[in-house]
């Protein structure tokens, strides 16, 4: 599942390709067929994202929301775009790009109204800048669910993926496992401040680094990370491996129906 920053870079990517000109829509495979049809040839007004949600506005006929879900894929690039597979829900395009939409959970047409449902259901996003920490911290503040539980719930924060959850609570020496009510205002405003910061820096890389200067490979003389996720980090998906502060090993459990990965020598109740 991508996370937050993900999203953020794909609404950025679409204002910059298609931001401000009429493009061409259609629907391969059938699917969005009606949708497309009628936002074909309208101008593209606007893109953003809250969490997970990106939403394209073509006005006045409404907004295109999509949810990647699980398997949901973007690719887009310059044209020539390659001919158009039956797999691709929507694809946009004008003379000098395309944008090719796969297997996501939603691609919908939705009204302003719709849309702000959606805003509604949704916590605070770290990437948008009107959002602030206070509503996450009403919830977190109140609940005995465990801090790593309440990171990945979207109604507590829009956007942070099982990556920045392990990753931001090694960087504040937090355990998963400790209760929301059991952080301090400024634990949660420190955490809050940090994915801001590390998320704005994945979607200027389009990759999750956390690691401070001082624990690079080359600030520690060690090999980079290896693996298909990119980016350096402190425990996710380093598990059985020696934590880069203390040497002690990584470990994994299951969280919130996702794996957990953290060190118990650095993160304390
Ligand atoms: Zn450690």
């Amino acid at each position: 599942m991508p996370e937050g920053h993900t999203i953020h870079r794909l609404a950025a990517d679409h204002s910059e390709l298609f931001g401000g000109r009429p493009v061409r829509a259609g629907s391969p495979q059938g699917k969005f067929a009606d949708g497309a049809a009628l936002i074909d040839g309208q101008v593209l007004e606007h893109a953003e994202a809250h969490g997970k949600h990106l939403f394209l506005s073509f006005p006045p006929t409404g907004w295109v929301h999509v949810h990647l879900g699980l398997f949901g894929t973007y690719t887009l690039g310059r044209a020539p775009a390659p001919p158009p597979t039956d797999t691709v829900r929507l694809r946009l395009s004008t003379e000098a790009a395309y944008a090719d939409l796969r297997g996501p959970t939603a691609c919908a047409l939705i009204t302003d109204d719709e849309k702000q449902a959606v805003h509604d259901r949704l916590g605070p996003d770290p990437l948008r800048p009107s959002d602030d920490g206070d509503r996450a911290w009403a919830r977190i503040s109140r609940s005995r669910t465990s801090v790593a539980a309440l990171l990945l719930d979207q109604k507590v924060v829009a956007g942070v993926g099982n990556v920045y959850r392990a990753e931001v609570l090694f960087r504040h020496g937090i355990d998963p496992y400790r209760a929301g009510r059991d952080l301090t205002r400024a634990e949660w405003d420190a955490i809050w401040a940090d994915l801001v910061a590390l998320m704005r820096e994945g979607v200027r890389n389009n990759r999750i680094d956390t690691v401070r200067p001082e624990h690079t490979p080359e600030a520690m003389g060690r090999p980079p990370r290896v693996d298909d996720h990119g980016g350096e980090v402190y425990v996710y998906r380093r598990d059985r491996q020696p934590c880069h502060i203390c040497g002690g090993e990584v470990r994994t459990a299951e969280l919130a129906a996702r794996n957990l990965f953290w060190c118990p020598n650095c993160q304390r109740r």
